[in-house]
């Protein structure tokens, strides 16, 4: 006789994880296979580096005794001769801040790291601040934890400092300093807005971490910079390890190979203020002993053998026309939209709408209707607010532009436009 599965069978925290919107969007994307997606958020599949991979792979074959030491365990921090190689490649326009391979985790992928980050750092109650809006996959992380996700302004240039300070010190005056652990930012082309923080800020940012730990808690900044690589105009800006000696201290810095080479082999790195590691590594190993070994091999030998280099310029170029496709079809379908506007952004795979105040962007709202309708996903943005902090806006939407080829985009935004006029007729 078998036993049914109840609801007290499981975890406070896998109830809490039922029903993410990333699962919710991934069954919509299923469910409608002929509708123009510019919710998904994989990316451009005709320029993934096959070619790349299968030499790399066949050079770590080849090679009996690599290949043998590929195929055992390995630390939980992951293998050392990848560490090296990220140590020497992933600062190596800013060598100050050359981290030691001590101070370097591997995961698969970054998202796994950020799991850690909260796993290792985070109480049921511990508040974490982010840009309202902000990454939405790490904040379903969190709010399962039962973390709280304070939201701070954002603009263009990222998180506005002042409204981080003011957050701050709001905590502060209800006697909540001390469970303020962690500023997460997405600090290169965020997803979902697009938006990169200034220099200004990313040195008001260490700014305010540094004063908040001297007069209050150790907060960490976790920078993920997940879209470090993909910029298509104007300056790179330094990382926030780079712009001063003591953040070591207390900035975490994640990196990953999904967005600029291939997510499929699931590689992403952490450098971590050399105090947390043991504490870091303690749960990893309790984990996996370490993320799968083979896909750092093939990673170590990619950057080594310069195919990672070797594969930018191409798919910068891929990703380049994309974005201005779609923001040449937002200029021809959208810019007569009463209430409409978007950022631009110099890189990433987002476009972020703000739509009229009053239009519910939302699932059950009348423009999601009126898009599948049309035949459009999008991302709806309230899934990206905080629930504390700054108000949740309904009227907000998330495009990706990294899977469709410029054509489809040009579609999608028609017939986002399309389904937007139609709603805006009905309210
Ligand atoms: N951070 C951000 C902001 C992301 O958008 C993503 C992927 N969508 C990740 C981290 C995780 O990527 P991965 O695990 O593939 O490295």
């Amino acid at each position: 006789m078998s036993i049914a599965i109840q609801q007290n069978s499981f975890s406070t925290r896998g109830k809490r994880s039922l029903g993410q919107p990333i699962g919710t969007l991934m069954a919509a994307a299923i469910r409608y296979p002929n509708l123009v997606s510019l919710a998904a958020g994989f990316v451009d599949n005709a320029s993934l580096p096959c070619e790349a991979v299968t030499d790399c792979v066949k050079n770590v074959l080849a090679d009996s005794a690599r290949l043998r030491k590929t195929l055992q365990y390995d630390s939980a921090a992951g293998n050392a001769q990848l560490r090296e190689s990220l140590a020497d490649w992933s600062y190596r326009d800013y060598p100050a801040a050359k981290p030691s391979i001590d101070r370097i985790i591997v995961g698969a992928g970054s998202n796994q790291l950020l799991h850690l980050i909260a796993d290792t750092m985070f109480d049921q109650g511990d508040i974490v601040l982010a840009a309202a809006p902000t990454y939405f996959v790490y904040m379903g992380t969190l709010r399962a934890m039962g973390v709280r996700v304070v939201g701070v302004k954002a603009d263009e240039d990222g998180m506005c400092m002042e409204s981080l300070q003011s957050e701050l010190e709001r905590l502060a005056a209800k006697g909540e300093a001390h469970r303020v652990k962690a500023i997460y930012s997405v600090t290169d082309f965020d997803n979902p807005s697009g938006s990169t923080l200034s220099l200004e800020r990313r040195e008001e940012l260490l700014e305010i971490a540094r004063n908040w730990r001297a007069s209050h808690s150790p907060v960490l900044i976790v920078s993920d910079n997940a879209y470090q690589h993909l910029r298509y105009t104007g300056e790179s800006l330094p990382p926030l390890l780079s712009l001063a000696d003591d953040a070591a201290e207390f900035v975490i810095e994640l990196g990953t190979f999904s967005k600029s080479f291939a997510p499929g082999i699931r590689v992403g790195w952490g450098v971590f203020p050399e105090s947390i590691v043991d504490y870091l590594l303690g749960v990893k190993s309790s984990i996996d002993f370490g993320s799968p070994h083979f896909g750092q091999a093939i990673m170590d030998e990619v950057i080594r053998s310069g195919a990672w280099e070797a594969h930018q310029p191409g798919l910068l170029a891929t990703y380049r026309t994309k974005l201005a496709a779609t923001l040449n079809a937002l200029d021809a379908e959208a810019s007569t939209l009463p209430g409409v506007t978007w950022r631009k952004p110099e890189g990433g795979l987002y476009v972020w709408l703000n739509l009229p105040e009053q239009m519910d962007a939302s699932e059950t709202g009348d423009l999601w209707k009126a898009a599948t309708e049309e035949g459009v996903l999008y991302v709806p943005g309230h899934h990206c607010f905080p629930s504390e902090g700054q108000p949740i806006l309904r009227n907000t939407i998330r495009l990706s532009f990294g899977v469709l080829g410029p054509d489809k985009l040009a579609d999608g935004v028609q017939r986002l436009a399309r389904a937007i006029r139609a709603v805006s007729r009905i309210s």
